[in-house]
């Protein structure tokens, strides 16, 4: 099946269904029917079952959707957090960048600054692809969508991008009401809302999406000490690394976790760990192994607060694409908030009498 074989199959079957349809199409967000509202609570509730509430090293947290706009200056997504877009001089559509040069040029395109996104476009004499216009200079276009709160029009707040932040915020009243100590986790599930220049591929590309997510800390001394390793260690895993992207390779090696690590496509004993615990729970929920790998980030991709990333991605009908990153995303994030916000996130280490902003092995 493609990918519209599939959109009206759901919609036949009340999967998911087009937002509002009858005031005709609004891209980018979907309503859940009667049984796309059963499978998708299924799976949340197998995911906390398995990832919070087995696990005394993990606990939950619900987040509001709109929090204070500091957190997003903090984490760096009021200055960073862009699409690249170009619009048609003919019609005034706009267009992600990256993407039409990748369907003109039928290759992969990450990473690239905006400057060489407008390069490429001129060399290649890349057109709309709905009225064959000339696309204009790259520009970023920030993702977050914004509201106002309360009556003054100037008191500007965000939807949430990520709910990765909820959780950063909240790690020291969780921590001094849990007695929790590293290495732990904080896990969430929740809506995040991005505003996608050009929404596309069903229910891949949304600007309206539920994540479930966990924020796991570390002491830093804990990095190479993952209890857990050991279970996981063996299990065999597609693999896509950055040393075979660099060299231009696009099939996958199988190999054990272990060795992945060794060669370098894991940060951490954490972050290969949490990266297998999961790879393993989507192979439980059935998916076909054939279809799952993981790829390793190469450099130009990784995001401003990531050390190392790999995707947990599947074979789509539209290729390979990333079904859940796993990141290792250093103190970056509690540094930042404890910066802006001049409160002490530390924690305080009760044997060696130290203090520590602790690390973020995976999320
Ligand atoms: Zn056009």
């Amino acid at each position: 099946m493609n990918i519209d074989e599939i959109t009206s199959y759901c919609r036949r079957r009340g999967l998911v269904f087009p937002t509002a349809e009858i005031y005709g199409n609004y891209s980018g967000f979907y309503d859940y029917g009667p049984v796309g509202v059963e499978i998708s609570n299924n799976i949340k509730n197998l995911w906390w079952k398995t990832f919070v509430q087995s696990r005394e090293d993990v606990t939950g947290i619900n987040g509001s959707i709109i929090t204070h706009p500091k957190v997003w200056e903090a984490s760096g997504h009021i200055a960073s957090f862009t699409d690249p877009l170009t619009e048609c001089a003919k019609c005034h559509k706009r267009w992600r960048a990256d993407h039409v040069i990748s369907d003109a040029l039928k290759k992969p395109i990450e990473g690239l600054k905006i400057e060489e996104l407008t390069k490429l476009i001129q060399k290649n004499n890349i057109k709309c692809p709905d009225c064959k216009g000339a696309l204009g200079v790259v520009q970023n276009f920030n993702q977050m969508f914004t509201t106002n709160v309360g009556a003054v029009e100037a008191n500007t707040a965000y939807l949430r991008p990520e709910t990765a932040q909820s959780i950063f915020v909240n790690y020291k009243p969780v921590m001094d009401s849990t007695r929790m100590k590293p290495p732990f986790g904080i896990a969430q599930i929740g809506k995040a809302f991005r505003n996608e220049i050009s929404p596309r591929n069903f229910l891949f590309r949304l600007r309206e999406f539920e994540q479930m997510e966990i924020e796991y800390f570390i002491q830093k001394k804990q990095l190479s000490e993952c209890a857990y390793f050991d279970e996981f260690k063996d299990l065999k895993v597609n693999v896509l690394s950055e040393k075979e992207q660099h060299k231009g390779i696009t099939t996958n090696s199988i190999m054990t976790i272990s060795k992945a690590l060794k060669e370098g496509v894991f940060n951490s004993e954490w972050h290969a760990y949490w990266t297998a615990i999961f790879y393993k729970w989507y192979l439980n929920l059935g998916v076909n192994p054939e279809n799952l790998r993981v790829r390793q980030h190469v450099k130009e991709e990784l995001s401003h607060y990531s050390a190392g990333t790999v995707d947990i991605e599947y074979n789509y009908p539209m290729g390979w694409k990333e079904l859940q990153g796993v990141a290792d995303r250093t103190t970056y994030d509690l540094t930042q908030h404890e910066l802006f916000s001049k409160e002490k996130l530390e924690y305080f280490d009760e044997e060696t009498r130290k203090k520590e902003i602790l690390y973020v092995a995976a999320e």
